[in-house]
Protein backbone atom coordinates (compact mmCIF):
# COMPACT_ATOMS: atom_id res chain seq x y z
CA UNK A 1 0.00 0.00 0.00
CA UNK A 2 1.35 3.51 -1.01
CA UNK A 3 1.42 5.88 1.82
CA UNK A 4 2.75 9.40 0.88
CA UNK A 5 5.51 10.59 -1.64
CA UNK A 6 8.57 11.94 -0.72
CA UNK A 7 12.29 13.09 -2.07
CA UNK A 8 14.26 10.40 -2.18
CA UNK A 9 17.82 10.90 0.30
CA UNK A 10 20.51 12.06 -2.01
CA UNK A 11 19.24 12.88 -5.10
CA UNK A 12 16.53 14.86 -6.73
CA UNK A 13 14.64 11.81 -7.56
CA UNK A 14 10.38 11.50 -6.20
CA UNK A 15 9.64 8.14 -5.26
CA UNK A 16 6.71 6.40 -3.56
CA UNK A 17 6.57 5.32 -0.29
CA UNK A 18 5.76 2.14 0.92
CA UNK A 19 4.34 0.70 3.91
CA UNK A 20 6.25 -0.76 6.27
CA UNK A 21 4.00 -3.80 6.13
CA UNK A 22 5.19 -4.88 2.54
CA UNK A 23 9.01 -5.69 4.06
CA UNK A 24 7.51 -8.02 6.89
CA UNK A 25 8.31 -11.54 6.22
CA UNK A 26 6.20 -14.69 6.18
CA UNK A 27 8.33 -16.26 9.28
CA UNK A 28 8.48 -13.99 12.37
CA UNK A 29 12.32 -13.97 13.44
CA UNK A 30 13.12 -16.69 16.51
CA UNK A 31 15.51 -14.66 18.21
CA UNK A 32 16.15 -14.60 21.80
CA UNK A 33 14.07 -11.33 22.97
CA UNK A 34 15.89 -8.43 23.44
CA UNK A 35 18.27 -9.48 20.49
CA UNK A 36 19.74 -6.64 18.98
CA UNK A 37 18.44 -8.24 15.09
CA UNK A 38 15.38 -6.64 16.12
CA UNK A 39 15.89 -3.28 15.65
CA UNK A 40 18.08 -4.12 12.79
CA UNK A 41 15.36 -5.69 10.90
CA UNK A 42 12.62 -3.27 11.67
CA UNK A 43 14.78 -0.36 10.80
CA UNK A 44 15.86 -2.29 7.27
CA UNK A 45 12.00 -2.39 6.62
CA UNK A 46 11.66 1.16 7.37
CA UNK A 47 14.63 2.25 5.41
CA UNK A 48 13.23 0.30 1.99
CA UNK A 49 9.89 1.43 2.88
CA UNK A 50 10.60 4.96 2.89
CA UNK A 51 12.84 5.03 -0.16
CA UNK A 52 10.01 3.07 -1.97
CA UNK A 53 12.37 0.41 -3.17
CA UNK A 54 9.69 -2.43 -4.17
CA UNK A 55 10.51 -5.97 -2.19
CA UNK A 56 10.80 -7.64 -6.00
CA UNK A 57 13.50 -4.88 -6.40
CA UNK A 58 15.99 -6.10 -3.77
CA UNK A 59 17.48 -8.88 -2.49
CA UNK A 60 19.31 -9.79 0.97
CA UNK A 61 21.86 -12.55 0.96
CA UNK A 62 23.46 -13.74 4.25
CA UNK A 63 25.75 -16.57 5.31
CA UNK A 64 25.35 -18.40 8.76
CA UNK A 65 24.84 -16.85 11.72
CA UNK A 66 21.86 -15.73 14.42
CA UNK A 67 21.63 -12.30 12.05
CA UNK A 68 21.91 -14.37 8.95
CA UNK A 69 18.72 -15.45 9.18
CA UNK A 70 17.87 -12.21 8.73
CA UNK A 71 16.24 -12.79 4.44
CA UNK A 72 13.79 -15.31 5.71
CA UNK A 73 12.29 -12.70 8.15
CA UNK A 74 12.28 -9.70 5.38
CA UNK A 75 10.39 -9.72 2.63
CA UNK A 76 12.23 -9.53 -0.65
CA UNK A 77 14.17 -11.80 -2.85
CA UNK A 78 16.74 -13.57 -0.20
CA UNK A 79 19.96 -16.53 -0.25
CA UNK A 80 20.63 -17.98 2.77
CA UNK A 81 23.98 -19.24 1.83
CA UNK A 82 27.12 -21.08 3.03
CA UNK A 83 29.01 -19.26 5.96
CA UNK A 84 30.88 -16.57 5.55
CA UNK A 85 30.15 -16.42 1.93
CA UNK A 86 27.53 -13.62 1.68
CA UNK A 87 29.34 -11.20 -0.13
CA UNK A 88 30.88 -13.69 -2.35
CA UNK A 89 26.85 -14.58 -3.54
CA UNK A 90 25.99 -10.86 -3.53
CA UNK A 91 28.70 -10.08 -5.72
CA UNK A 92 27.39 -12.24 -8.33
CA UNK A 93 23.90 -11.65 -7.77
CA UNK A 94 24.91 -7.77 -8.40
CA UNK A 95 26.62 -8.48 -11.35
CA UNK A 96 23.87 -10.64 -13.43
CA UNK A 97 21.47 -7.91 -12.51
CA UNK A 98 23.00 -4.59 -11.31
CA UNK A 99 19.74 -3.00 -11.45
CA UNK A 100 18.70 -4.86 -8.30
CA UNK A 101 19.21 -3.49 -4.80
CA UNK A 102 21.35 -5.76 -3.20
CA UNK A 103 22.06 -6.09 0.53
CA UNK A 104 24.10 -8.28 2.49
CA UNK A 105 23.49 -9.14 6.16
CA UNK A 106 24.93 -11.25 8.71
CA UNK A 107 27.03 -11.14 11.46
CA UNK A 108 31.03 -10.12 12.94
CA UNK A 109 31.78 -13.75 13.08
CA UNK A 110 30.70 -14.71 9.38
CA UNK A 111 31.89 -11.48 7.98
CA UNK A 112 35.25 -10.46 9.70
CA UNK A 113 35.72 -13.68 10.36
CA UNK A 114 34.83 -16.84 7.86
CA UNK A 115 34.24 -14.32 5.03
CA UNK A 116 37.03 -11.66 5.52
CA UNK A 117 38.36 -12.41 2.55
CA UNK A 118 35.76 -11.67 0.58
CA UNK A 119 35.26 -8.55 2.79
CA UNK A 120 38.68 -6.96 2.15
CA UNK A 121 37.83 -7.80 -2.21
CA UNK A 122 34.30 -6.53 -2.16
CA UNK A 123 35.38 -3.21 -0.43
CA UNK A 124 38.43 -3.09 -3.16
CA UNK A 125 36.49 -3.68 -6.11
CA UNK A 126 34.06 -1.02 -4.87
CA UNK A 127 30.91 -2.72 -5.81
CA UNK A 128 27.88 -1.69 -5.74
CA UNK A 129 26.55 -3.45 -2.37
CA UNK A 130 25.06 -2.06 0.98
CA UNK A 131 26.67 -4.89 3.84
CA UNK A 132 24.95 -4.21 7.08
CA UNK A 133 26.45 -6.46 9.79
CA UNK A 134 25.27 -7.26 13.26
CA UNK A 135 28.26 -6.77 15.47
CA UNK A 136 27.79 -8.49 18.87
CA UNK A 137 31.16 -8.90 18.89
CA UNK A 138 30.25 -13.09 19.71
CA UNK A 139 29.37 -15.70 18.12
CA UNK A 140 25.98 -16.42 19.04
CA UNK A 141 24.63 -18.84 17.33
CA UNK A 142 26.89 -21.66 18.80
CA UNK A 143 26.13 -20.21 21.91
CA UNK A 144 29.08 -18.03 22.43
CA UNK A 145 32.71 -18.16 21.16
CA UNK A 146 34.73 -15.03 20.75
CA UNK A 147 34.44 -13.87 17.37
CA UNK A 148 37.13 -11.57 15.38
CA UNK A 149 35.44 -8.02 16.88
CA UNK A 150 35.24 -9.62 20.29
CA UNK A 151 37.32 -7.19 23.32
CA UNK A 152 40.62 -8.66 24.80
CA UNK A 153 39.82 -9.89 28.09
CA UNK A 154 36.24 -11.16 27.21
CA UNK A 155 35.50 -14.33 29.07
CA UNK A 156 33.61 -17.04 27.07
CA UNK A 157 33.09 -20.47 26.80
CA UNK A 158 36.33 -20.64 24.31
CA UNK A 159 38.29 -18.03 26.14
CA UNK A 160 37.84 -19.27 30.35
CA UNK A 161 40.33 -16.96 31.36
CA UNK A 162 39.69 -14.21 28.76
CA UNK A 163 40.90 -13.38 25.27
CA UNK A 164 44.52 -12.46 24.57
CA UNK A 165 43.88 -11.49 20.59
CA UNK A 166 43.61 -7.78 19.38
CA UNK A 167 39.91 -7.58 17.69
CA UNK A 168 39.68 -6.44 14.12
CA UNK A 169 38.36 -3.16 13.71
CA UNK A 170 35.76 -3.50 10.89
CA UNK A 171 35.64 0.00 9.96
CA UNK A 172 39.33 0.84 9.67
CA UNK A 173 39.71 -2.26 7.54
CA UNK A 174 36.91 -1.15 5.22
CA UNK A 175 38.23 2.08 4.72
CA UNK A 176 42.02 0.49 4.21
CA UNK A 177 40.55 -1.48 1.43
CA UNK A 178 38.80 0.81 -0.54
CA UNK A 179 35.36 1.23 0.84
CA UNK A 180 33.71 4.31 -0.37
CA UNK A 181 30.58 4.38 2.29
CA UNK A 182 31.72 3.40 6.13
CA UNK A 183 29.73 4.02 9.18
CA UNK A 184 28.66 2.47 12.47
CA UNK A 185 25.47 2.63 14.08
CA UNK A 186 23.61 1.03 16.98
CA UNK A 187 20.18 -0.99 16.84
CA UNK A 188 18.30 0.39 20.02
CA UNK A 189 18.98 4.11 17.62
CA UNK A 190 16.22 3.69 15.23
CA UNK A 191 16.07 7.02 13.65
CA UNK A 192 20.12 7.12 13.03
CA UNK A 193 20.37 3.33 11.74
CA UNK A 194 17.45 4.10 9.79
CA UNK A 195 18.88 7.46 8.11
CA UNK A 196 22.09 5.70 7.41
CA UNK A 197 20.64 2.63 6.03
CA UNK A 198 18.69 5.04 3.57
CA UNK A 199 22.12 6.80 2.67
CA UNK A 200 23.88 4.09 2.42
CA UNK A 201 21.37 2.05 -0.23
CA UNK A 202 21.45 5.11 -2.08
CA UNK A 203 25.22 5.13 -2.22
CA UNK A 204 27.20 4.30 -5.48
CA UNK A 205 29.52 1.79 -4.23
CA UNK A 206 30.30 -0.62 -1.46
CA UNK A 207 28.99 0.27 1.82
CA UNK A 208 29.20 -1.14 5.33
CA UNK A 209 27.10 -0.08 7.98
CA UNK A 210 28.57 -1.95 11.04
CA UNK A 211 25.69 -1.75 13.82
CA UNK A 212 26.19 -2.81 17.19
CA UNK A 213 23.78 -5.20 17.96
CA UNK A 214 23.88 -7.00 21.66
CA UNK A 215 23.85 -10.66 21.79
CA UNK A 216 21.66 -10.42 25.36
CA UNK A 217 22.46 -14.11 26.38
CA UNK A 218 26.00 -14.39 25.29
CA UNK A 219 27.81 -11.06 25.42
CA UNK A 220 27.03 -9.66 29.09
CA UNK A 221 30.50 -7.14 28.21
CA UNK A 222 29.07 -5.75 25.66
CA UNK A 223 25.44 -4.99 26.48
CA UNK A 224 22.92 -2.07 25.84
CA UNK A 225 24.14 -0.12 28.88
CA UNK A 226 27.97 -0.37 27.89
CA UNK A 227 26.86 1.05 24.16
CA UNK A 228 24.74 3.56 25.74
CA UNK A 229 27.40 5.40 28.19
CA UNK A 230 29.54 5.64 25.59
CA UNK A 231 27.97 6.71 22.19
CA UNK A 232 28.74 10.04 20.87
CA UNK A 233 27.48 10.62 17.49
CA UNK A 234 29.83 11.92 14.61
CA UNK A 235 27.18 14.57 13.29
CA UNK A 236 26.97 16.15 16.65
CA UNK A 237 30.82 16.49 16.21
CA UNK A 238 30.87 18.68 13.35
CA UNK A 239 32.62 15.69 11.96
CA UNK A 240 33.37 16.05 7.69
CA UNK A 241 32.79 12.22 6.58
CA UNK A 242 34.82 13.49 3.05
CA UNK A 243 37.88 13.93 5.55
CA UNK A 244 39.65 10.34 4.75
CA UNK A 245 42.37 11.11 7.81
CA UNK A 246 39.74 12.55 10.38
CA UNK A 247 37.70 9.44 9.59
CA UNK A 248 40.91 6.90 10.47
CA UNK A 249 40.96 8.54 13.55
CA UNK A 250 37.10 8.36 14.81
CA UNK A 251 37.27 5.37 13.64
CA UNK A 252 40.14 3.61 15.96
CA UNK A 253 38.93 5.34 18.91
CA UNK A 254 37.53 2.83 21.75
CA UNK A 255 37.26 4.01 25.18
CA UNK A 256 35.20 6.44 26.97
CA UNK A 257 33.91 7.60 23.81
CA UNK A 258 33.22 5.36 20.84
CA UNK A 259 31.68 7.14 17.93
CA UNK A 260 28.51 6.01 15.89
CA UNK A 261 27.42 7.68 12.71
CA UNK A 262 28.83 8.46 8.94
CA UNK A 263 33.02 8.29 9.07
CA UNK A 264 33.31 8.34 5.36
CA UNK A 265 31.64 9.23 2.11
CA UNK A 266 33.81 9.56 -1.23
CA UNK A 267 33.29 9.10 -4.93
CA UNK A 268 34.94 6.44 -6.67
CA UNK A 269 33.70 4.31 -10.24
CA UNK A 270 32.07 1.14 -8.72
CA UNK A 271 32.81 -2.20 -10.35
CA UNK A 272 29.64 -1.89 -12.66
CA UNK A 273 30.32 1.07 -13.81
CA UNK A 274 33.92 0.25 -14.85
CA UNK A 275 33.36 -3.37 -16.76
CA UNK A 276 32.75 -3.07 -20.24
CA UNK A 277 30.46 -6.47 -20.80
CA UNK A 278 27.90 -4.32 -18.41
CA UNK A 279 28.18 -0.98 -20.13
CA UNK A 280 25.78 -1.60 -22.98
CA UNK A 281 22.23 -4.09 -23.42
CA UNK A 282 21.10 -3.80 -19.78
CA UNK A 283 21.28 -6.46 -17.00
CA UNK A 284 22.83 -10.13 -17.92
CA UNK A 285 20.31 -11.89 -16.82
CA UNK A 286 17.70 -10.27 -19.46
CA UNK A 287 20.37 -10.89 -22.03
CA UNK A 288 20.05 -13.83 -24.56
CA UNK A 289 22.07 -16.51 -24.45
CA UNK A 290 23.28 -17.33 -27.44
CA UNK A 291 22.21 -21.31 -27.13
CA UNK A 292 19.41 -23.09 -28.33
CA UNK A 293 15.80 -23.61 -26.15
CA UNK A 294 17.50 -27.16 -26.88
CA UNK A 295 21.32 -26.72 -25.42
CA UNK A 296 19.60 -24.04 -22.62
CA UNK A 297 17.24 -27.07 -21.12
CA UNK A 298 20.04 -29.74 -21.66
CA UNK A 299 22.59 -27.42 -18.88
CA UNK A 300 19.24 -27.17 -16.45
CA UNK A 301 18.38 -30.54 -16.66
CA UNK A 302 22.19 -31.90 -16.08
CA UNK A 303 22.11 -29.34 -12.92
CA UNK A 304 19.06 -30.27 -11.54
FE1 LIG B 1 20.60 -12.75 19.43
FE2 LIG B 1 22.54 -13.77 20.96
FE3 LIG B 1 20.12 -14.86 20.99
FE4 LIG B 1 21.66 -15.12 18.86
S1 LIG B 1 22.06 -15.96 20.89
S2 LIG B 1 19.48 -14.61 18.85
S3 LIG B 1 22.71 -13.15 18.80
S4 LIG B 1 20.65 -12.79 21.66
Amino acid sequence: MTVATVPEVGSTRTVVKLDVKEFKGKVDPDWCPGCGDFGVLNALQKACAELGRRPHEIVTVSGIGCSSNFPGFFNAYGMHTLHGRALAVACGVKLANHELTVIATGGDGDGYGIGGNHFTHTARRNIDITYIVMDNQIYGLTTGQISPSSRVGMKTKSTPFGSVETPINPLTSAIMNGATFVARAFSADGKQLVDLMKRAIVHKGFALIDVFSPCVTFNHDNDYAFFKQRIKKLEDNGHDPSDWKAACEKALMWGDTIYTGLFLQIERPTLEASEPVLEQGGPMAHRPLGISEEQSQRIIKRMM
